[in-house]
């Protein structure tokens, strides 16, 4: 799923600059769960703008706000969406542009920023897995990314750097060649890996 940050407040209410009359809209699916726009995310930014003197004239919840579809069911018609100065959108960058798409004639403003695709370790820990390069290299590295797991986005590593397994940029992640290295030998791959040209990013 897409792991999604809180923006800093201030900053925020700087974008808001000029705008009184809110619209939010929160993401039910990817920023939901990585705890940005659940209901205590949406409750804190509500009073937060509140508090700055802020009108919410509405807050609606969309399954996947990043479904064109969704967006345009739930808020084409909305009579407060009309009303509204300003669409804040508590939802990745897909998320805003699916409303930007539906709403053409608002404002929006993003309150959160899009991270990277991630896997659920547990609610509040994500592994970040995958940076959406445009070009999946998985097939050759054993399922293991090396632009987006080493520190250093080496497509042809190791570096040299890594002590006991760890990566030397943060001694507590594991180097992401070190694991493909014992997966390849695992597996009987190593000399497969070395007969391939991998062109250097
Ligand atoms: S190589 Fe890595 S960053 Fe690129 S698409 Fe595959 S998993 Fe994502
Ligand atoms: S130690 Fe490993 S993970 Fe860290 S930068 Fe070097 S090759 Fe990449």
């Amino acid at each position: 799923m897409i792991i999604t940050e809180k923006k800093q407040k201030e900053a925020l209410l700087q974008s808001l600059k000029g705008f009184d009359k809110l619209f939010l809209t929160a993401c039910g699916g990817c920023a939901a769960k990585s705890l940005t726009a659940d209901e205590k995310s949406v409750k804190e930014i509500m009073d937060f703008l509140v508090s700055n003197g802020k009108t919410i004239l509405e807050s609606a919840v969309i399954e996947s706000v990043c479904d064109m579809r969704l967006v345009k069911k739930t808020l084409s018609r909305n009579e407060n969406m009309q009303k509204a100065d300003v669409v804040v959108a508590l939802s990745c960058g897909a998320g805003v542009q699916s409303i930007e798409s539906v709403l053409k004639e608002k404002n929006i403003i993003p309150a959160l920023d899009s991270k990277y695709i991630g896997s659920t370790k547990r609610i509040g820990i994500y592994k970040k897995f995958c940076s959406v390069c445009g070009s999946c290299i998985l097939d050759q590295t054993q399922g293991i990314c090396p632009r987006t797991r080493c520190a250093k986005s080496l497509v042809n590593g190791p570096c040299g750097g890594f002590v006991n397994g760890k990566c030397e940029i943060d001694q507590n992640t594991d180097c992401a060649w070190v694991l493909i290295y014992e997966k390849l030998k695992n597996n009987g791959k190593c000399q497969d890996f070395l007969n391939q040209y991998v062109v250097p990013l």
